[in-house]
């Protein structure tokens, strides 16, 4: 433990707590070298920020350390009022766990670079079913939420489908779909169309455009550069578990201030 560890009473009071943030947040897995170390990060509501760097620099594991996928070594990690991780308090590590653990993990959407759909279930099965059985929807109500949804990503006429018989762009904007469904405070995606043959990631790409204009809160983890460049509001740059560099995209791709963000742009570019 570091004396450099924070706890939750330094997250201001006064910032917008629809948002997220994240506070020190450290994380190993075993005994291996942190690979998380230290992030800070406040995402406002409403914004759009690009998560980019070198594979293996732990971008997937703050994604997942936010989701409560993983549990932060130490830290603290707030999604709209819920607060998680853990806190040094008097000398001492003190969990912090939300009330409503399963509740208030469904306020986070998902979005992976493999689309996750349940394959024996159709497009509209798969969008209804958390509603139902986390919020507690009945299946009028989710069907009528799940039918905005499709047709919103351009699906309108698929829902009787089966996840086989739609392309991999169509089947991740269904995962989409299926996320809105749980009306989530904020998206994360990882990776959201690197499995996707070219041709199919604009598509997926104008999904999320279009709901990042709406005002969802995102972290996105890509490597479309034209997209983070064009969308997003902020891009950070991580290497080796730590943020290195965060800034408009403007400034990011056009003057980076740091030479590892150089050296992994040239590489991409
Ligand atoms: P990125 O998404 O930026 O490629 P990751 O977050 O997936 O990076 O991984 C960061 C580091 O953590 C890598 O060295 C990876 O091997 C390691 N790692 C990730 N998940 C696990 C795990 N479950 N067990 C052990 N090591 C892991
Ligand atoms: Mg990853």
């Amino acid at each position: 433990m570091t004396e450099t560890q924070i706890g939750a009473d330094t997250l201001d009071a006064g910032t917008d707590t629809r948002g997220v943030s994240i506070r020190n947040l450290r994380k190993r897995f075993g005994d291996g070298p942190y690979v998380l170390d230290g992030i800070d990060l406040d995402i406002a509501k409403g914004e759009l920020v690009c998560l980019i760097g070198p594979s293996g620099s732990g971008k997937s594991t703050l994604l997942r350390c936010i989701n409560l996928l993983e549990k932060p070594d130490s830290g603290v990690v707030r999604v709209g009022d819920m607060l998680m991780g853990q806190e040094l308090r008097d000398g001492k590590l003190h969990a912090l766990r939300p009330r409503r653990y399963r509740a208030q993990q469904a306020r986070i959407g998902m979005i992976f670079q493999q689309f996750n759909l349940f394959p024996h279930l159709t497009v509209l099965e798969n969008v209804i079913e958390a509603p139902q059985a986390v919020r507690g929807q009945s299946k009028a109500e989710a069907v009528e939420n799940a039918r905005r949804l499709i047709a919103r990503v351009g699906l309108a006429d698929r829902e009787n489908a089966y996840p086989r018989q739609l392309s991999g762009g169509q089947q991740q904007r269904i995962a989409i779909a299926r996320a809105l469904a749980m009306e989530p405070d904020v998206l994360l995606c990882d990776e959201p169309t690197s499995a996707l043959d070219p041709e199919l990631v604009g598509e997926v790409l104008e999904v999320l455009r279009d709901l990042a204009e709406s005002g969802m809160t995102m972290i996105v983890v890509t490597h479309e550069m034209a997209f983070a460049r064009e969308v997003a509001d902020r891009v950070v740059f991580m290497s080796d578990g730590r943020i290195v560099e965060q800034d408009t995209p403007d400034r990011i791709f056009t003057n980076p201030r740091e030479e590892r963000t150089r050296n992994f742009l040239r590489r991409v570019l």
